[in-house]
C-alpha cells in the first residue's frame, strides 16, 4: 500500500549540523543492558530499528570515564580502544541502512555508584545523591572543572573515531551538566556556582570545547531537561530553563536539542508511564523551547501515532519524533507508515517494564509487546521475519491469552495451519480484566495487535466460546500438535510466598471474600474493602485504586516491604503512592495474616519473632521466640491478591495420557505462558513466542541455546595489564 500523503513530511530530510537524517524518526538514547560489553547484542537491536526505518539511532547512555560507572545497571562505556571498535560495528551496522548514529556522552556525577571501578565522581558540590543512596561526589575545583571539560572532549574525539555521527553531552536526568546548572545540586560559591551565567558555564564549556574537538564532522547534541519539575528549588522553564537555551543559541555551540523533563530520581515524569501519562504529555515543554530555536528540535513522549507525530512536524511543534519505547515496541515502525500499513504498528503499552529490568541492572531489557526486542543478535530473531515451514502442519492452541494469541500469530506467520481455541467470549485472557483497571486501558493494545494480526493470516481460525476442552477433546481435535495455553487464576485460598500454606478461614467459596478473578466476574464487594497483596506488583494497587474510585473504603496489607515493589522499576511507584494518599486507601506493609472470619482479619507483624536466634539445634522448635502479637482488622469483603495458579489441569492430563497421542496422531503438547509457571505478560507473551519460533526442535518446551556474549580465554584484552603506567 501506498504511504499516505498527510504522513509525507514525517520522510523529508533534515539537517542537523553537519549531518543529514533521511527522515524524521529517531530512537533517542536508550537502555538495552548491552552497553559496549555486548557488542553483537547492541549493533543487532540498533540496526534492526535502523532497517525498520528510523533516520537516527543511538546508544544508551554511553559513560566517558571510570569515575562515571553505573554498575550494577549496563551503560555504554567509551572509555579506551576497545570501546571504539566495539561501537563501531554498531555503527557500521547502522549505516548499511542509512541510518545516523548518536552516542549519549555521560556523566553521572554524584549519581554513579562506581561498584565496579572503584573511582570517586567529581562534582559541583559534595552531595549525596538522592537517585544512589550511599553515594557521594568529590567537590571538584578549577583543575577537577578543567579536566571534566577535557574528558568530554577526548571522550567525543574516541566517539568520532567510532564511527558516530551524533554527539551529545548529556545533561538531562540530572546528570553532570545538569547538576552544574541546578540550584538544587549546585551549592558553590565561585565563577561555576552562584547566578545562572556561573551555573551555565559548565555545561557551555563542555559543549564548546566538544564542539571544537569534532563539530566538523559530527553533529552536536545535548539532552536538557528544561524543567526538573522541583518548582523554584530547581531548573525552571520559565526561568533558568529557556535562560539556557538562549544562552547556548547565542554562542551557536549546538546542532540538536533532544529535550525532556524531571529528574533521575523520578525519570517517570519523562518515560511517563501510560497509567499516569498519555502520548505527547511533554508538548508543552517542547513548544517553548521551539520557540526561541533555529536548529532542530526532537521531543519524546511515548508517540505512536502516525497522525500526531505528522500534525507536531507541520505545526512547526517539533521538527524530529524523537522516540525509545515506540521504537522497542515496533522497531518497523516507520516503515509501516511509509507502507500505508499504520494498522500493523504494535504499539507501546506505556507498561515500563523495558525500563524495569534497567532499574533492576544487569538482566538484558525485555518488552512486553515486542518478544523480539533484544533477541536480534543472541537468538537471530528478526520482529517481522519468520522461518517458513516446508510441510503442512496443524496446530491446535488452547486458550488465547497472551501466550496462545502470541503462539498462535507466530505460528500462523510461520506457515502452520492453527486453530485458536478459546473458552470464553473473546480472546485476550487476563488482559481483558487487567485494561479494566485505573490508568491501563492501553494494556488493552496487547489484544487489538494480535487480533488484528490474526484476522489477516488465512491460515489461522480463531474460535471462541468454545467452552473449557477436555483432554479427550484434544486427542480426538485431528491436529498435529498441541500447545496448551489456559493460564492462571488467583488462588482461592491465600496461598503465598509467605508461608507456602493456605490462610486459615480464607476461601473464596464464602460470600466475603474474592479473588480479582470474581471481582472481574461480578461477584458482590462490601464497603469496607480489605486488600491482601503477596503479589508485589500491579494487580493490588489498582484493584485498590479501582476500589476507592468506586467510593469503597480501602485498605492494603501486604506482606512486602512497601507496596507494589515492583512499580519502583517501572517508574509508577512514585505517583502511585501519592494517589494512594488522596485516595485515602491506608496500607500496612511487612503485615500478613493468619485467620480470616467472616468481617475479622488476624494480622500479624511478619517479624514479631525474637530478633535473638537459639544457640544450637532443639527438634521441634522454631530456634527464636515466637511472637504471638496480633491486630484485628474489619472488613466487609476480602481481596486476596496472594498467588497465581497454574490452570494446567489439561497439559498434565494430556502428559499422563501421552500413550494416546500416537494413535490420535499427536507428534507433541506443549505448554506455554502462565499455565506452565505465572510470570509478568512479558513472560507470558514471549513463552508463546518462542515455543512458536522453536517449533521443530526435538522439544520445543526447553529453550535452545543462544549466543552468549563475553570474554573468550586466551584472546586479546582491551586495555591490558601492560598498558597500566605503574605495576606498583
Ligand atoms: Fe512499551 Fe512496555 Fe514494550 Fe516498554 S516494555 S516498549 S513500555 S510495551
Amino acid at each position: 500500500m501506498a504511504r499516505n500523503p498527510k504522513h509525507d513530511c514525517l520522510f523529508e530530510p533534515i539537517k542537523i549540523g553537519p549531518k543529514t537524517m533521511k527522515n524524521r524518526f529517531y530512537q533517542v538514547p536508550h537502555c538495552i543492558g548491552a552497553g559496549s560489553e555486548k557488542p553483537g547484542t547492541q549493533a543487532a537491536n540498533r540496526a534492526m530499528k535502523a532497517e525498520g526505518g528510523w533516520g537516527a539511532c543511538c546508544t544508551e547512555y554511553c559513560s566517558i570515564s571510570p569515575e562515571s560507572d553505573d554498575t550494577h545497571r549496563v551503560s555504554a562505556r567509551i572509555w579506551d580502544e576497545g570501546d571504539v571498535i566495539n561501537l563501531r560495528y554498531m555503527n557500521d551496522e547502522l549505516h548499511k541502512h542509512g541510518a545516523l548514529g548518536g552516542i549519549e556522552m555521560w556523566y553521572g556525577g554524584n549519581h554513579a555508584p562506581n561498584l565496579e571501578s572503584r573511582a570517586v565522581p567529581r562534582g559541583p558540590s559534595s552531595g549525596a545523591s538522592e537517585f544512589e543512596y550511599l553515594t557521594y561526589a568529590h567537590e571538584a575545583d578549577k583543575d577537577d572543572i578543567k579536566h571534566l571539560v577535557q574528558t568530554y572532549a577526548e571522550a567525543a574525539k574516541r566517539a568520532e573515531q567510532a564511527g558516530f555521527d551524533i554527539v551529545y553531552v548529556y545533561g538531562a536526568h540530572s546528570y553532570l551538566p545538569l547538576q552544574f546548572l541546578s540550584p538544587f545540586h549546585n551549592k558553590r560559591t565561585d565563577g561555576y556556582g552562584g547566578s545562572f551565567e556561573n551555573r551555565a558555564r559548565f555545561w557551555i564549556e563542555s559543549l564548546t570545547a566538544v564542539k571544537e574537538a569534532v563539530g566538523d564532522n559530527c553533529a552536536i547534541a545535548t539532552r536538557f531537561a528544561i524543567d526538573t519539575l522541583y518548582g523554584p528549588g530547581g531548573v525552571e522553564t520559565g526561568d533558568d530553563g529557556l535562560k539556557f537555551v538562549e544562552l547556548v543559541a547565542k554562542e551557536g555551540i549546538l546542532d540538536l536539542w533532544d529535550v525532556n523533563v524531571g529528574d533521575i530520581a523520578e525519570w517517570g515524569e519523562d518515560a511517563g508511564p501510560s497509567r499516569f501519562y498519555k502520548s505527547g504529555h511533554q508538548r508543552a515543554w517542547t513548544d517553548e523551547v521551539k520557540k526561541l530555536c533555529n536548529i532542530p528540535v526532537l521531543g519524546v513522549s511515548r508517540e505512536t501515532s502516525a497522525d500526531d507525530m505528522a500534525a507536531h512536524i507541520l505545526s512547526g511543534r517539533l521538527d524530529i519524533i524523537g522516540a525509545a519505547r515506540p521504537s522497542i515496541a515496533d522497531p518497523f515502525l516507520p516503515n509501516k507508515i511509509d507502507e500505508g500499513r499504520v494498522e500493523d504498528v504494535r504499539e507501546c503499552i506505556g507498561c515500563n517494564v523495558c525500563i524495569s529490568r534497567w532499574e533492576i541492572g544487569g538482566p538484558p531489557m525485555v518488552c512486553t509487546q515486542n518478544a523480539t526486542a533484544n533477541e536480534e543478535y543472541r537468538r537471530g530473531w528478526h520482529p517481522e521475519k519468520f522461518n517458513k515451514i516446508d510441510d503442512e502442519y496443524s496446530v491446535l492452541v488452547v486458550g488465547a491469552g497472551p501466550a496462545g494469541m502470541e503462539a498462535a500469530r507466530v505460528l500462523g506467520e510461520r506457515g502452520y495451519g492453527v486453530h485458536l481455541r478459546e473458552a470464553g467470549k473473546e480472546i485476550g485472557g487476563c488482559v481483558n480484566d487487567i485494561k479494566k483497571y485505573p490508568g491501563l486501558s492501553e494494556w488493552g493494545r496487547l489484544i487489538t495487535y494480535r487480533q488484528l494480526q490474526l484476522d489477516k493470516l488465512k491460515n489461522v481460525e480463531v474460535h471462541t466460546a468454545v467452552g473449557e476442552m477436555t483432554a479427550d477433546d484434544v486427542l480426538e481435535y485431528g491436529a498435529d500438535k498441541v500447545v496448551i495455553a489456559t493460564g492462571a487464576k488467583w488462588s482461592p485460598n491465600g496461598t503465598s510466598s509467605v508461608t507456602h500454606d493456605p490462610i486459615e478461614g480464607l476461601d473464596a467459596s464464602l460470600p466475603y471474600i474474592c479473588t480479582p478473578d470474581q471481582v472481574f466476574e461480578g461477584k458482590e464487594v462490601g464497603q469496607r474493602v480489605l486488600i491482601l497483596d503477596a503479589d508485589g506488583y500491579y494487580t493490588g494497587v489498582s484493584m485498590a485504586e479501582m476500589m476507592a474510585d468506586a467510593g469503597k473504603d480501602v485498605q492494603l496489607i501486604t506482606s512486602l516491604g512497601s507496596v507494589a515493589p515492583y512499580t519502583h522499576f517501572t517508574l509508577e511507584a512514585p505517583n502511585l503512592h501519592r494517589m494512594m494518599y488522596e485516595k485515602g486507601i491506608h496500607e500496612k506493609t511487612l503485615h500478613w495474616a493468619e485467620k480470616i472470619e467472616e468481617g475479622i482479619a488476624t494480622i500479624y507483624y511478619l517479624y514479631r519473632d525474637g530478633y535473638v536466634r537459639d544457640t544450637g539445634p532443639k527438634l521441634g522448635k522454631m530456634p527464636r521466640r515466637v511472637g504471638t502479637d496480633t491486630i484485628k482488622m474489619e472488613f466487609d469483603t476480602l481481596i486476596a491478591v496472594t498467588e497465581r495458579v497454574p490452570q494446567d489441569k489439561l497439559f498434565r492430563e494430556l502428559k499422563v495420557r501421552k500413550s494416546e497421542w500416537e494413535e490420535n496422531d499427536i507428534q507433541g503438547v506443549y505448554a506455554a505462558g502462565d499455565c506452565y509457571a505465572p510470570g509478568i505478560l512479558a513472560d507470558a507473551i514471549f513463552s508463546g513466542h518462542r515455543i512458536a519460533r522453536e517449533f521443530e526442535a526435538k522439544n520445543p518446551q526447553l529453550a535452545q541455546p543462544w549466543i552468549r556474549e563475553r570474554q573468550i580465554w586466551g584472546h586479546e584484552t582491551f586495555p591490558k595489564i601492560s598498558d597500566r603506567e605503574t605495576q606498583g
